[in-house]
């Protein structure tokens, strides 16, 4: 038999803006239950840049992902919400007396007096790189999570938008190299994070190019090796 519980808001998504939305219903005397699929809250933040230095607060001129997300969740946990972490909302109906009901992928279903969905760009899974199949783990990865994972390497990143930009800046102190490969002639980038790139290094490749195949240097890497666009 499912298990069922009761409670005044289910908020789906435990991101910041799940966080900062429980500690709203909190503060507003309501019984919060927050629900999400990864295992610990904060969101993108936590699962995909929790070192990265993130300065676009208000307020906060600086402040680690870790940081900011420890921050929010002692702000939410002053009201106690109960937190259901690894456990994804699978589908949202309505009782006869009109309350929405979630159910869970383990089976509970939650009913509340309201539903507040802040999933965020959902369950993310990366966009993988098809020239990278096989090479999971063994010198390609798709998020950050620890910088110092590629301390003195040379490192090549994929992509012309935020995320690729920001990563090359962040990772160009520790690496021996930084090699940053767009297919396209411009960076998709938020302008302050491309001209924030330091002269010398990330090496924006002086056309578009993109990466066509990666082979086994040593047994635990992957290089990539890039061609011109067509
Ligand atoms: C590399 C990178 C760097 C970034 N840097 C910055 C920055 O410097 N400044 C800035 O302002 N923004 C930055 N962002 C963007 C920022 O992280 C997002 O805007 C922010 O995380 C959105 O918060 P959110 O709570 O709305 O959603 P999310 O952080 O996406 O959280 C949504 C949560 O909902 C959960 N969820 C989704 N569907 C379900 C479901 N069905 N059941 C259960 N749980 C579910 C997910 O697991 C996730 O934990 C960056 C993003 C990336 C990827």
């Amino acid at each position: 038999m499912p298990a069922s519980m009761n409670t005044d808001i289910l908020i789906v998504g435990a991101g910041p803006t799940g966080l900062y939305g429980a500690y709203c219903a909190g503060f507003r005397g309501l019984r919060t239950v927050v629900v999400d699929a990864l295992p610990q809250a904060g969101g993108q933040i936590a699962a995909l840049y929790p070192e990265k230095e993130i300065r676009d607060i208000a307020g906060i001129p600086g402040s680690r992902g870790r940081d900011v997300v420890a921050a929010l969740k002692e702000q939410a946990d002053a009201f106690g919400p109960q937190y259901l972490l690894g456990s994804q909302a699978t589908a949202l109906v309505h009782s006869p007396d009109g309350r929405p009901q979630v159910s869970l992928a383990d089976g509970t279903v939650v009913d509340a007096g309201a539903v507040v969905l802040t999933a965020g760009i959902g369950t993310f899974t990366p966009r993988p790189l098809p020239a990278g199949e096989g090479f999971l783990g063994r010198g390609l990865s798709y998020f950050v999570p620890d910088p110092s994972a590629h301390d003195d390497q040379d490192v090549l990143v994929v992509g012309g938008g935020d995320s690729a930009v920001d990563w090359a800046l962040a990772l160009h102190p520790i690496a021996r190299s930084v090699t940053l490969v767009h297919r396209r002639g411009g960076f998709r980038a938020h302008g302050p994070f491309t001209s924030a790139a330091p002269p010398s290094s990330p090496t924006p490749r002086s056309r578009p190019c993109s990466v066509t195949s990666c082979f086994a240097r040593r047994t635990s890497a992957c290089a990539a090796r890039p061609s011109t666009a067509s």
